[in-house]
């Protein structure tokens, strides 16, 4: 008894000076080891425990009775970590031995999530580590609730991104991720009196228990200066010689393929100040000015630009990128591959994929190392560069086509901006030798538009060896509308790759009953394949599989109801239909065409068109962060969350509507909202949206999608059928038709009387207040511009939601349908798009 006592209080005692009664044991601690000596891990219950409880005295230095529960979340991290590492450093090893062609993914977003239970999903040990903190008394779902997720993204763009290294993992596929440790990522939202506030997001305030810091292995990244000629041995050269510089740290992440035993890396770089360069100012006597010089330089990395969709052309952001591009090209070259490779054969080991513009900076970079440093010749450093780079454009909104003023370039970046003037005129002569002197074409097809701007998306396609866009409308349009010139003039180079979402995290992690579904009907192996989904269709018509499917989403509509009480004090009501739009804000994502419509329900109700107690019933929940400098979508979020307001309170509409706005969307949410939800709002103007994932979470997750045909919604549509999916909306060549009749929005108002009244009320001040002012420049907006052409769709739209709410009544065929999404919703896995990217454009092939 007495020798138990002094090895339980090694373990968990709170070592008080004055007192020798041990600290009791949390309740519920069971297991025998908890009190014994610790010893390696093993994949067992005894072993994690063992492994927790070492971590939790090594690497926190607290005993369990004494941790709090950010220690012991950091201690479960350590512990998963620990079974991964083996891993990890056996795949670097094998890679380093092969002579495979890695992946290297250039990305400005990672929109991560928490990692936790992906990574214990990943090794396989989510059964092991409940039961061994169970036995510790340890509650796993405080511990859940400690991680703070790294919002190094936007939305979509960066999302995917994280989508694609699981993927590639999971396929053991050699990957290395590259980009960004920003200190504050997208902002934390809240709202005050309904209007955004932005907080920032300190991530890190409490560490990150998934990073491995490599400070001694920094790399140098110099900016401005200038460039000049020196004679080498008779041939003239050119070099940069560089103002300042900045030291890039790196920050590895492990990437853990599913129950696979791979383990690929996501290296992020964090800035830090140069010290040699420091020096000459402390040398100088200005110790102020040197440490004020740390300080820019560690801005490089402090902040995630938060707009989406727009490009900023501020100086920082071209820092940023060129920081972590030049980074990441220098460590695949100097840190991965084997010392003295001969760089003419680097295509047959690196693929760099820019994923949209940011990165295409390194374009000019790899140029300089090849012709500079590297002294190659020009056309053969060229032909490297080519083969080496491949483009992923995400847009079609000229204002996201990213461009950069020179004289600003060239203030930062001077010998890049010289090459990328050789790269555009000799792609000009080129142009010139295959259509003759048309001096339009030359203009229409120049890296450097006609007001001085270098065109990144130009740069990206002359220099990519394939320019893809993201889901089969997108990438014809891109063909047809936005680089018609470049598809004429490099026959196949334009390809698509449809994104995806990995099923891991969105159907596995997110929707653990559904998945426990899938697996009872037909078999374990879906989750890394799968198109075997489509095993699930003779469900759809077995009553009790229904039956099951809709106590699914009861269990998740309860668990969102419980998150969203706890989390913002909101209340779902049990028997309505979930009606969810969920993304970032965006004008042409038209969350005003839904607003329009719960407007309209609502005057339906008040104006005594219907009686309440006929509507069905229906909760909207809306997700959706503005980027803080536009002032449309800021404006548009507040009257989201004032319509709730009036609506949720009114009681003439006895609760049959309701609308919940929860704040700070991001992907911890998704993960809650998605499952939960029966109808999916993917209502974008035709051709703008270029993919959309958000619309293939929801269907793999059993929602109905009403929708337009833009973007995947397209190829979701063809592969769930028509009968189970709610289209509406003008197509892509009826909105062009539309704007070369002339579209006047005001008409539309006047045609339909419903979206004049709704119209009337937002505009009147109904839900604010009565001040009209408030609210009456999108109504402006919308009758005199209205870009994204709201009123031209709203007609069909409440047809379509009228459609909806009767087909929601028979829930057999609802639930019918809703199987059949999922089941035909297999294309939509990350891991296919993959497979897509090796077979179009990587060429690529796992490790064994
Ligand atoms: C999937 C996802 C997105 C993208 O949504 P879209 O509807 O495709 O715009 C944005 N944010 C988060 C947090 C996501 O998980």
């Amino acid at each position: 008894m007495r020798r138990r006592a002094v090895v339980a209080g090694y373990i968990r005692f709170v070592p008080e000076a004055n007192s020798t009664s041990p600290v009791p044991a949390p309740a519920g601690a069971t297991h025998p080891l908890a009190i014994g000596p610790v010893g390696a891990p093993e994949a067992t219950v005894d072993g994690f425990v063992a492994q927790y409880l070492r971590n939790l005295n090594f690497d926190r230095g607290v005993t369990l009775s004494a941790s709090t529960a950010n220690d012991r979340f950091y201690a479960l991290a350590y512990t998963v970590r620990d079974y991964l590492v083996a891993r990890w450093l056996e795949g670097v090893r094998r890679y380093r031995a092969s002579d495979r062609k890695a992946v290297c993914y250039l990305s400005a977003e990672y929109l991560l999530g928490r990692q936790l239970d992906n990574n214990l999903l990943a090794s396989g040990l989510s059964d092991i580590a409940a039961e061994a903190l169970a036995q510790c008394g340890v509650d796993i779902e405080e511990l859940r609730a400690q991680e703070v997720e790294p919002g190094l993204g936007n939305g979509g763009l960066g999302r995917l991104a994280a989508c694609f290294i699981d993927s590639l993992a999971t396929m053991s596929v050699p990957n290395v991720g590259y980009g960004i440790r920003y200190e504050y990522g997208i902002f934390r939202q809240t709202f005050e009196d309904g209007r955004q506030v932005e907080q920032p997001d300190s991530w890190l305030e409490l560490g990150s228990p998934w990073e491995f810091p490599h400070p001694e292995a920094a790399q140098t990244i110099s900016f401005g200066g200038s460039t000049e000629k020196y004679d080498d041995g008779g041939v003239t050269r050119s070099r940069w010689v560089p103002a300042w510089s900045v030291q890039a740290v790196p920050y590895n992440y492990m990437v853990p393929g599913y129950q696979n035993g791979r383990v690929n890396t996501l290296r992020l770089w964090s800035s830090r100040a140069n010290h040699a360069f420091d020096l000459s100012v402390f040398n100088a006597g200005d110790y102020v000015e040197a440490v004020r010089a740390q300080t820019f330089a560690e801005n490089i990395s402090k902040v995630l630009y938060p707009e989406d969709s727009t490009a900023q052309g501020k100086e920082l952001r071209l820092q940023q990128q060129y920081f972590f591009v030049a980074a990441s090209i220098r460590d695949f070259i100097d840190v991965v591959l084997p010392e003295d490779f001969d760089l003419t054969r680097l295509p047959e080991r690196a693929i760099f994929q820019l994923n949209d513009t940011h990165p295409v900076i390194g374009v000019p970079e790899l140029m300089r190392i090849l012709v500079d440093e590297k002294k190659m010749e020009w056309d053969a450093a060229w032909a490297v560069t080519q083969q080496c780079f491949a483009y992923t454009c995400h847009t079609l909104l000229p204002e996201a086509l990213e461009v950069w003023p020179i004289d600003l370039l060239g203030r930062l970046l001077p010998r890049h901006l010289e090459i990328i003037y050789r790269i555009n005129e000799e792609f000009l002569l080129a142009v010139r030798e295959r259509f003759g002197d048309d001096e339009a074409r030359i203009r229409d097809m120049s890296i450097i538009s006609p007001d001085g701007a270098v065109r990144m998306a130009f740069l990206a396609t002359v220099a990519g060896s394939k320019v893809n866009g993201v889901a089969e409308l997108h990438s014809q349009l891109l063909r047809e509308k936005v680089l018609p010139a470049f598809d004429e003039f490099f026959p196949g180079k334009f390809t698509n790759v449809t994104n995806g979402v990995t099923p891991r995290r969105f159907v596995r992690l997110a929707n653990p009953e559904l998945s426990a579904l899938i697996t009872e009907a037909i078999g374990d192996g879906w989750l890394t394949d799968l198109e075997r989904l489509r095993e699930l269709e003779p469900f759809a018509d077995d009553a009790d599989f229904r039956t099951a499917f809709g106590e699914m989403k009861a269990a998740n509509k309860r668990r969102l109801a419980a998150t969203l009480q706890a989390r913002d004090g909101l209340t779902i009501a049990d028997d309505h239909m979930l009606d969810v739009m969920v993304k970032r804000l965006h004008e042409y994502k038209r969350q005003m065409l839904k607003l329009l419509h719960i407007v309209t329900a609502y005057d339906r109700i008040v104006s005594g068109e219907v009686e309440a107690s006929s509507v069905p019933g229906r909760t909207f929940v809306f997700g959706a962060k503005a980027a803080p400098g536009y002032d449309m979508a800021k404006r548009i979020i507040h009257l989201i969350n004032a319509v709730g307001s009036v609506v949720n309170d009114d009681p003439r509409v006895e609760g049959r509507l309701k609308v919940l706005f929860p704040p700070n969307y991001n992907v911890t949410l998704a993960e809650r909202i998605i499952p939960a939800a029966d109808l999916s709002e993917q209502i974008s103007l035709a051709g703008k949206e270029a993919s959309g994932t958000g619309n293939m979470k929801f269907a793999l997750n059993g929602a109905l999608t009403v929708g337009t045909d833009d973007g995947a919604n397209v190829e979701i549509r063809e592969l769930v059928g028509d009968d189970n999916f709610f289209l509406f909306g003008m197509s892509e060549p009826e909105v062009e038709a539309l704007w070369a009749r002339g579209y006047t929005p005001a008409e539309f108002a006047e045609k339909d009387a419903g979206l004049g009244r709704a119209l009337d009320l937002i505009g009147s001040g109904a839900f604010s207040g009565g001040d009209a002012s408030v609210f009456a420049p999108i109504v402006s907006n919308l009758m005199n511009d209205d870009r994204f052409m709201v009123l031209a769709d709203y007609t069909s739209y409440i047809a379509a939601q009228d459609r909806v709410d009767d087909a929601y009544t028979d829930t057999a065929a609802w639930q019918r349908s809703a199987v059949l999404n999922v089941a035909r919703s297999g294309f939509f896995s990350s891991d296919r798009s993959m497979r897509d990217y090796i077979d179009r454009i990587w060429h690529t092939e796992p490790l064994g």
